[in-house]
């Protein structure tokens, strides 16, 4: 029996309380969940990629089938490279629908053996983004309520 390895993909800048539900979620689902972060070089980020790296890692702590890796790559092929058959993706609303909808049939002609599987975000957490959390940042304001740790 193989056993079964989700990859939980994204740019996590920063990872939030929404992700970490969803990667919890999954470590009961799946035998192992890989945290993916997928840094393109040329893109800056607000969060560096090694601290978010590190601090997801300590997250996780009580969980020994999560990991955290950095990947460079299209997210189908770091799938492969890692032995990943699921895509593990979290669903807020219909915006997130109509993009990983287009996403995961874009991975699947990439990557046949890859199974994308969505879990409906837990409701107080629906609200949550990264990018809602980067401009509260950018501005000065707090961000402990929406993120595990502290930045
Ligand atoms: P990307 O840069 O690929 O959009 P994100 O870091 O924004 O990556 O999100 C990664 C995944 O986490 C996506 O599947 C997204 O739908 C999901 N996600 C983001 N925020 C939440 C949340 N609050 N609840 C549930 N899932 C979420």
């Amino acid at each position: 029996m193989h056993r079964s390895i989700a990859l939980f993909p994204g740019s996590f800048d920063p990872f939030t309380k929404g992700h970490e539900d969803i990667v919890r979620r999954g470590s009961f689902l799946f035998d192992q969940v890989i945290v993916g972060i997928g840094h393109n070089t040329s893109k800056t980020r607000m969060f560096d990629v090694e601290l978010m790296k590190e601090k997801i890692s300590s997250c996780f702590e009580d969980l020994e089938n999560v990991e955290v890796l950095i990947y460079q790559k299209l997210t189908a092929e770091f799938a492969k490279d890692i032995e990943a058959k699921f895509l593990l993706r979290g669903l807020r609303n219909t915006t997130d629908f109509e993009y990983e909808n287009s996403i995961s049939q874009a991975n699947k002609h990439l990557n046949p053996g890859l199974e994308s599987v969505f879990l409906i975000t837990t409701p107080p957490l629906a609200h949550i983004s990264s990018t809602i959390v980067r401009e509260l940042y950018k501005f000065g304001k707090e961000i402990n309520e929406f993120v595990p740790f502290n930045l």
